[in-house]
């Protein structure tokens, strides 16, 4: 992993902090944007090479990162979070530039020295916060529980396939760990579903809940239970695996009401927030 470390310096510009990475930037768009709340971190990518030029302000205090040749088709996409770190937002203050504003407490004290760009590629940054995000906003959004802890690899919706460039919807949300690593029911239910997947999921499970939507676990190595089985939330029910159509162990994990597909993270206790910028 290519890792620039690039601490927010002093800089001529008064009170502002810029950093660079020497890129092309052209005709450029926003294809992932990700605020991982556990992590108190932000990771964004783009379709080319970006220069990204970031400046923390004042009054109120907030942080500001500009995508310079980078255009944003849609309207400005918010979202609030808690008392520290206030929202975030992803918008376009002018043509071909795409903004990222994380906007803190105003009376918060921000050292510039604790903020941390980092290149893990040229197309791929991440942006480390100061501050945890204190007192968050939660109101309870479901009874479901994290199936799997960690790293959230794709989100719900539209996305673009990395290698062929393909708009794709992508059914539910794909989280990484190691083979083997248990996954969890995230409600209590009745296994529906327990087996092999001809359609590229591999092993999958599905749980009915008392609600009636459903929650599917695909990509999994070994399975612990089957079908009929009546499972507690928190259960182990599969580990972690590469079956099907998959390139690496993850879990992709859906939730369906209906004929309906429903976003898991809008379910899911806050960790992350994630912006469907691909989506236009
Ligand atoms: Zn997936």
């Amino acid at each position: 992993m290519l890792r620039k470390l690039l601490a927010l310096a002093s800089t001529t510009c008064a009170g502002a902090l810029l950093f660079t990475y020497s890129a092309l930037a052209k005709a450029n768009r926003l294809e992932t944007f990700v605020f991982n709340i556990s992590e108190n971190r932000i990771e964004f990518s783009t379709q080319d090479d970006i220069q990204p030029k970031g400046m923390l302000l004042e009054s109120p205090a907030r942080l500001v990162i500009d995508l310079p040749g980078t255009a944003f088709h849609r309207s400005t996409i918010k979202q609030t979070i808690g008392n520290a770190v206030q929202s975030v937002r992803v918008g376009q203050p002018e043509a071909g530039v795409t903004r990222l504003v994380v906007e803190f407490a105003p009376d918060l004290q921000v050292e510039r020295e604790t903020l941390f760009l980092q290149a893990f590629s040229p197309k791929h940054w991440t942006v480390q916060l100061p501050h945890k995000v204190a007192a968050l906003n939660q109101t309870v959004r479901s009874n479901f529980i994290w199936p799997l802890i960690g790293e959230l690899t794709a989100g719900f919706g539209w996305r673009v396939h990395p290698i062929s460039g393909e708009r794709k919807f992508h059914k539910g949300i794909d989280i990484a760990a190691p083979i083997g690593t248990p996954i969890f029911a995230a409600a209590p239910g009745i296994v529906t579903e327990a087996g092999w997947d001809e359609g590229g999921y591999g092993n999958k499970v599905v749980i009915q809940h008392a609600d009636g939507r459903e929650t599917l676990y695909a990509h999994n190595n070994r399975l612990f239970v089957s079908k009929g089985q009546t499972v507690r939330q928190g259960d182990p029910i599969a580990e972690v695996g590469s079956t099907g159509r998959s390139t690496g162990p993850h879990l992709h994990f859906e939730v369906i009401q209906g004929q309906q597909l429903l976003d898991p993270i809008a379910l899911l206790p806050l960790r992350y927030i994630l912006f469907d910028v691909a989506a236009s």
